[in-house]
């Protein structure tokens, strides 16, 4: 599933070419995609908006349109939202929506098993998603006197929490594994005992750790695409996720694995307390 630093990457890449674009004509080639309205008042709303700004919001595209409202992109496990500069060219095979832009270039959203959605809304706090989401955290909310108030309560383990969207936005399976291992901290460990040092070293982690991923265009696993359909490189760079019995780069014991929350954990019982 594409999380923060994927869906900032294809925000990036997108934005130098649909910025300041005009939605001339939208083809749905599969109306399960489209939520929240018919498939014509899709069109009514979104044909004819110049796209003003291209936002992210947790794993959400949010394209903000001149006239009114927002055309919103959650590509979920699947989607992928990929631009094709050339408007002219067969469009690929799991297309299912495609926006021809006034500068020629389409914009194309391909699900190939119909996970994600796109839809168009007036205000993004009728959204449940929205008006729920936690702080982003490359944001200044994110920060560590932050961190030690949200926790107190929270008595589960902090892998699942990293990953809840009302708690933090953006992290999914492979960047918790990956921010609790540079952090030193153990997944189980109940949110609520982490000490200050603690929260300082997954603030810090999970910061740079984004970071690095967006730098590094994202991590391929499977699905995910850039905004030009190239891989992400982070995966090259990542240290115990998908690396079970491999042997850990700091002090050479062996990533372990375990299901927590129905979702497969990486970590290293040497480095991580
Ligand atoms: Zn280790």
């Amino acid at each position: 599933m594409p999380e923060l630093p994927e869906v900032e990457t294809i925000r990036r890449d997108l934005s130098k070419f649909i910025l300041n674009q005009t939605i001339e004509d939208i083809a749905v080639h599969d109306k399960r995609v489209i939520r929240r309205s018919s498939v014509p008042l899709f069109i009514k709303r979104s044909k004819g908006q110049k796209i003003i700004d291209v936002q992210r919001r947790g794993k959400a595209i949010v394209m903000v349109l001149d006239r009114q409202g927002f055309l919103v992109v959650q590509p979920m496990m699947t989607g992928q939202l990929i631009y094709q500069k050339n408007g002219t060219l067969e469009a690929p095979k799991a297309a299912k929506v495609i926006f021809t832009l006034s500068n020629g270039g389409r914009l194309i959203y391909n699900d190939q098993r119909l996970f994600g959605r796109v839809y168009f809304t007036a205000d993004l706090r009728e959204i449940d998603y929205f008006r729920t989401i936690g702080p982003e955290p490359l944001e200044k909310g994110f920060n560590v006197p932050w961190l030690q108030k949200a926790i107190i309560k929270k008595r589960g383990p902090i892998k699942p929490l990293l990953m809840d969207q009302h708690f933090v936005a953006g992290i999914g399976n492979i960047y918790a594994s990956e921010i609790l291992f540079r952090s030193r901290i153990h997944p189980q460990r109940s949110a609520y005992t982490l000490r200050k040092e603690e929260l300082q070293a997954l603030h810090k982690a999970t910061r740079m750790i984004l970071k690095e991923a967006i730098s590094s265009r994202g991590t391929s696993m499977r699905n995910y695409l850039d905004g030009q359909g190239e891989k992400g490189q982070f995966k090259n760079r990542i240290l115990v996720y998908a690396r079970e019995n491999e042997i850990c780069v700091d002090c050479k014991g062996v990533i372990k694995r375990f299901v927590q929350a129905g979702r497969s954990t990486f970590y290293c019982e040497g480095c991580q307390k």
